[in-house]
């Protein structure tokens, strides 16, 4: 066993959560650890999510530009092929510069470092299987849980990550399936599915629920699925995988209606099981401190504690939107309170961006929620066809919808689909974060020519009348 050592935070995780939360420990003066397993930094959303789905989603938009859409420009190229080893280099080089930013951040910020996975063996102490194979103890005053979440298996389907693959698979196929079956209609799903269905892959979407994305306001899903269609991928509603079994030609599997009914029998080449992740929390040893948790979640105050109050847990691992910015923001609010300042974070205000083409972005209620609530609103929407960018750079689907208060105009949500909308989303964050009117935004001047006055124009068609529409 190694020597103790005294800390005033020891995070346990290093993703989004977990570094963040480690070098703004730092950063206020406190003694920080950060204890993490998989070799790298950076956790799921460095690693194997956000930002290596984002990099295939910009390869594979860029060879479905070539591909389909230069000549309508006047571009010709002629023999555009895809050499998937290559992209997949390109990926890897975006994750390996960022993970190692990382480490670089550590060392500025004076942010100890220790490769191994961690266990909490006492209020103040995480003792750390390491990577060299030693055991080292950790005594620290805080202890943060980042340990964030992992895949959600589907009974009867066995993940191998060659022909049933999770998404961390499907990053890193090694070709173009000719037939992919995406079990899941989620954003993760929707995102993967596009970039093979943009390689060329036939993609089909098999989702239990009457909707995909199921948290996305009901008229822009309305036109985003019609987008989705339109792109080549097929979308089964209200329909459960029972069983897919691999061999050495692919994938066999049995689909049936929801609530049951005749069987359906399909092959694919690949299949990519995305319904959804689950918190992880394995080896822990967050039962034998008496933890609480609900359904594998840790249960947290708002300080971020957990029943025992030095003993704090923040992003996918505990309740609320599994989103790599939400993760940040609860290890940024959460180190705040033990270096005695507050910290808070406005989980109504956590926007949710799906990557796929046009994107999809949105902040706050849904018009359906706010009808099951009883809640009084208007509606404000532009068509990003009356945009006059989105017309120059050929990007017209898309819409952006605004929800206010009916009697004060206070906005409530937005909702856009278009090109960006994840960049745009941000002001919406932003003027929902200072209690702002549609209005406000309305008569704020926004840069022209701009998607963002497409944002604008909704605001304004809440409470008077666009000028475009
Ligand atoms: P994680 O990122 O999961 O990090 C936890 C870390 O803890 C891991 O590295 C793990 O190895 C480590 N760990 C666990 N247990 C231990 C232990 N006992 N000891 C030491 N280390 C341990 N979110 C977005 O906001 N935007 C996106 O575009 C987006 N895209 C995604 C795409 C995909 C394909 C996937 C899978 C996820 C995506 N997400 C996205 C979700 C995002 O990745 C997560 O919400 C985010 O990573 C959560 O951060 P976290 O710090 O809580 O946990």
């Amino acid at each position: 066993a190694g020597e103790a050592l005294e800390y005033d935070v020891c995070v346990v995780g290093g993703g989004p959560g977990g570094y963040v939360a480690a070098i703004k420990a730092a950063q206020l003066g406190l003694k920080a650890i950060c204890v993490e397993g998989r070799g790298t930094l950076g956790g799921t959303c460095l690693n194997v999510g956000c930002i290596p789905s984002k990099a295939l989603l910009n390869s594979s938009h860029k060879y479905e530009d070539a591909t389909k859409h230069f000549a309508d420009y006047g571009i010709q190229v002629d023999n555009v092929a895809i050499d998937v080893p290559k992209m997949m280099a390109q990926k890897e080089q975006a994750v390996g510069g960022l993970t190692k930013g990382i480490e670089g951040l550590f060392k500025k910020n004076k942010v100890k470092y220790v490769k191994g996975w961690g266990k909490v063996t006492g209020a103040n102490e995480v003792t750390v299987a390491t990577s060299e194979g030693g055991e080292e103890k950790v005594v620290a005053k805080n202890v943060v849980l980042a340990t964030g979440s992992e895949v959600t298996p589907l009974p009867g389907v066995q993940i191998d990550e060659e022909r049933i693959v999770s998404s961390t698979g499907a990053i890193a196929l090694k070709e173009v399936p000719k037939k992919m079956v995406v079990i899941g209609g989620g954003i993760i799903g929707l995102e993967l599915g596009s970039v093979w269905s943009r390689l060329g892959a036939e993609v089909e979407v098999i989702e239990f629920l009457p909707n995909i994305v199921p948290a996305m306001d009901h008229e822009v899903r309305r036109n985003f699925e019609r987008v989705m269609k339109k792109q080549g991928i097929k979308i089964r509603l209200k329909s459960k995988v029972t069983s897919a079994v691999a061999d050495a030609d692919g994938v066999k599997l049995t689909v049936e209606p929801a609530e049951g009914g005749e069987q359906e029998h399909m092959e694919a080449d690949v299949v990519l099981v995305a319904i959804g992740r689950r918190p992880f929390t394995e080896g822990l040893g967050l039962e034998d401190l008496g933890i609480e948790m609900d359904r594998g979640r840790v249960l947290v105050n708002d300080k971020f504690q957990t029943n025992v109050p030095s003993i704090h847990a923040i992003g996918d691992v505990i309740p609320g939107p599994m989103l790599a910015h939400k993760a940040e923001e609860d290890g940024i609010a959460c180190v705040e309170h033990i270096a005695g300042k507050v910290g808070h974070v406005n989980y109504d205000t956590i926007p949710s961006i799906v990557y796929t083409h046009p994107e999809v972005a949105w902040v706050g209620k849904t018009e359906m929620e706010l009808k099951s609530e009883g809640v009084k609103y208007k509606t404000g929407k532009f068509s990003m066809m009356a945009n006059s960018r989105a017309r120059t750079v050929d990007e017209t689907d898309g819409i952006v919808k605004f929800l206010a208060d009916k009697e004060t105009d206070k906005i409530l949500g937005v909702h856009i689909m278009g090109s960006n909308a994840g960049e745009l989303i941000a002001e919406c964050v932003l003027a929902m974060e200072y209690g702002a009117s549609s209005e406000d935004i309305a008569r704020t001047c926004h840069g022209h020519p701009t998607l963002s006055e497409a944002v604008k124009e909704a605001a304004m068609a809440t409470y008077d009348k666009p000028i475009h529409s």
